[in-house]
């Protein structure tokens, strides 16, 4: 579905990211793990577009490395960012609505699709997106890209901030997805959580893949348990 190949990302004259190949399938779930700094972030920018970038990323058969973020999500890729970035002061609603921008004509039937998936949003409807809880919010991100009706959704570290039960109902969400034939590559700091949804993992450091796999394998590799996984 999609591949990255040497994919490098600047900042001025900083190097963020220093030659990554990804490969993602379809229905897969791929995750990025890696510490603080490692090029997470950068990872999933560069494949949007949002950042300066070189290298090639190709998505369903087309070139897209020199493409407009705009393009590339009409396509069918979306990005659930860090931070969440949700419009604090318009309400759930309203945030839904712009997360469908690109499909207006299709806005109702959208909203009703998550109101079914997220209950809580639709209760809410008409509340300001920032006066709800963190896990919320996250919610709220992750159906505004939805919005878009993406084929491969990029979340970054949607688990951040969040209480250990509202991981649980997010990666729930997540494996849900997929089930709805929706491709995932997940970039969390939680790595035992997101090792244990996943089919397969890319370990950064310094802007490099250090370690790809399977993974039941990653979670079991003696280095990654020591350096990721706290023991
Ligand atoms: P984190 O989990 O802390 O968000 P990450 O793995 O997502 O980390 P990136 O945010 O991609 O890492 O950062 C990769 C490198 O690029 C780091 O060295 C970082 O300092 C640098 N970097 C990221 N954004 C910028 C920026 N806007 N300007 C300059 N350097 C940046």
């Amino acid at each position: 579905m999609l591949s990255a190949h040497e994919l490098k990302v600047f900042y001025g004259v900083i190097q963020g990211l220093k030659g990554v190949d990804i490969e993602i399938n379809d229905r897969e779930i791929v995750t990025l793990i890696g510490s603080n700094g490692a090029g997470k972030t950068s990872t999933l920018n560069g494949i949007i577009n949002l950042v300066r970038s070189t290298g090639t990323v190709n998505f369903l058969n087309e070139d897209i490395s020199r493409s407009q973020t705009h393009h590339i999500v009409r396509k069918g890729l979306a990005l659930v960012p860090e931070g969440r970035k949700i419009f604090t002061n318009l309400t759930i609603e309203e945030n839904l609505r712009m997360g469908a921008y690109n499909n207006l004509a299709n806005f109702t039937h959208l909203r009703d699709r998550m109101f079914t998936l997220f209950p809580r949003l639709k209760e809410r409807r008409k509340q300001m997106a920032g006066t709800m809880s963190g896990g919320e919010q996250q919610m709220l991100a992750i159906a505004r890209a939805l919005m878009s009706e993406p084929v491969l959704l990029m979340l970054d570290e949607p688990s951040l901030g969040l209480a250990p039960k509202v991981v649980g109902e997010l990666f729930t969400i997540i494996r849900q997805l997929r089930e709805e034939n929706i491709t995932i590559l997940l970039v969390e700091q939680n790595a035992t959580a997101a090792l244990t949804i996943a089919d397969r993992a890319y370990v950064l450091e310094n802007g490099k893949i250090v370690l790809s796999g399977a993974a039941q394998e990653v979670l079991a590799n003696p280095e990654v348990k020591k350096m990721y996984l706290g023991g």
